[in-house]
């Protein structure tokens, strides 16, 4: 599969069937594996032989769709989680435990800040929060001697902001740590971050990927270039033995290729057991079987809709990476020259009680908290996740008291303009 282009891999990718086998992933709805005798699986129990006995830790139909997703992201090894919440909570505490710092952009997802910001750090990790426009002086002083690694997305949703990923990854090898980027939002068709030096990649794959709003999941993905040996001190879980799985030392029994993401299922899937069903991975595949097709139309529509909302003077503000003219536009052409996603996000005339209004009118687009699906959804967080902050508190957390984030779906472009249009006429607003 490697020398074929993504759009290829979406489609095939990570399964490949034998002779007289079934053309679609195969569902294995079982929670256990059969064995001849005790010996074959205690081989299995010691990671000494690679094999199934228990759907917690591994599934075959989990394992196929994982592997595609990795051969997108072009990395050496990946595991599905039961949501995008389990990966990150994963990807950052399978190299970080109670007395170890991470630094994190401060403008990422609100359910992530909250992991780290409030339940992680009950946990005993401390987290530094940075601007994702910190420069490479002001990320220095972030750093501290027991810094684990360093966290950001692609995107941020639902600010919007594109990370330098370069820049990040430079300056977390310099301190001797991984980069961990969320890629949610672009999905490895339009950024691969480990071209641009990170080291693992984290998805909510309830988003494009499924893209049809049918399954919760996340995904891991180990970029297979981090020499946790290198920093053998930093990483003792890594680089010492395990006394549970009778002391071994994943970094040198795995390699750099897989020694993280099999601590992280031999461990942390066995012991927290957030794992994807086979039901949904199989659901997760059919919406990676599209991806290609489906972001192209995602980002086209997005920046029609931008384009059209610029020019309407209604609206007071407009919000999307891949406009001429946006903050973030030569930052998303560096990595994104495809297209960036389809979420654009904008304010109205009359501030708050319009946008409430506005979004009543709405007929295609319909109001919900979910982003990423084929079909057009959109969200007024000051009025409903955000609803317990004042519009001060609003701020201080990158969301004006206006934001509307719009969510373009798959359809048509000028339907879409053409509903917000109309909707925009309901209000009576100059
Ligand atoms: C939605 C989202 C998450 C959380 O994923 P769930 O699948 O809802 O748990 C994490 N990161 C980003 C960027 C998201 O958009």
């Amino acid at each position: 599969m490697d020398n074929y282009s993504i759009d290829t891999k979406c489609v095939q990718a990570g399964y490949t069937p034998g002779n007289g086998e079934p053309r679609e992933i195969p569902i294995i709805q079982s929670t256990t594996f059969k064995y001849s005798t005790s010996e074959d699986m205690g081989k299995l129990f010691d990671l000494e032989a690679s094999g199934y006995f228990y759907s917690r830790l591994q599934n075959p139909t989990c394992d196929m769709v994982a592997a595609k997703i990795c051969a997108l992201e072009g990395g050496t090894a990946a595991m599905l989680t039961s949501s995008g919440q389990a990966a990150n909570f994963f990807a950052i505490f399978n190299i970080a435990n109670a007395g170890d710092h991470i630094v994190s952009a401060s403008s990422i997802y609100g359910g992530t800040f909250n992991l780290f910001n409030v339940t992680m750090r009950k946990m005993g990790i401390e987290f530094t929060f940075v601007s994702p426009d910190a420069t490479e002086e002001e990320l220095d002083k972030a750093f501290r001697p027991n810094t684990k690694a360093v966290f950001g997305e692609t995107i941020a949703n639902p600010a919007l902001c594109v990370l330098d990923i370069e820049l990040f990854a430079k300056v977390a090898h310099k301190h001797g740590v991984p980069l961990v980027i969320d890629n949610t939002f672009p999905t490895p068709i339009n950024c691969r971050p480990f071209e641009w030096g990170a080291d693992i990649v984290t998805h909510s794959t309830t988003k494009y990927m499924d893209g049809h709003a049918s399954a919760v999941g996340g995904c891991i993905v180990d970029s297979g270039r981090f020499d946790w040996m290198a920093h053998k001190d930093k990483f003792p879980g890594l680089t010492t033995p395990d006394d549970s799985y009778h002391g071994i030392v994943y970094a040198e029994k795995f390699g750099k290729e897989g020694a993280y993401i099999t601590k992280a299922t031999a461990q942390l899937m066995r012991d927290f057991g957030c794992t994807q069903s086979p039901q949904s991975a199989y659901y997760l595949n059919l919406g990676l079987e599209s991806l290609h097709l489906r972001m192209a139309k995602h980002c086209d529509n997005a920046v029609k809709v931008a384009n059209y909302l610029k020019s309407d003077p209604r609206i007071t503000w407009v919000t999307c990476p891949s406009l001429e003219g946006d903050k973030y536009y030569d930052m998303a052409m560096k990595y994104m020259p495809k297209g960036t996603c389809g979420v654009v996000s904008f304010g109205i005339k009359g501030g708050r009680q319009v946008a409430e209004a506005f979004m009543k009118n709405l007929k295609i687009a319909a109001i919900e908290t979910h982003v990423a699906d084929a079909r057009t959804c959109c969200l007024h967080p000051a009025s409903a996740t955000h609803r317990q902050l004042s519009d001060d508190q609003l701020v201080a957390a990158g969301v004006s008291p206006d934001l509307i984030r719009f969510s373009c779906g798959i359809e048509d472009a000028e339907d879409l303009i053409n509903d917000i249009r109309q909707a925009l006429d309901c209000l009576e607003v100059k």
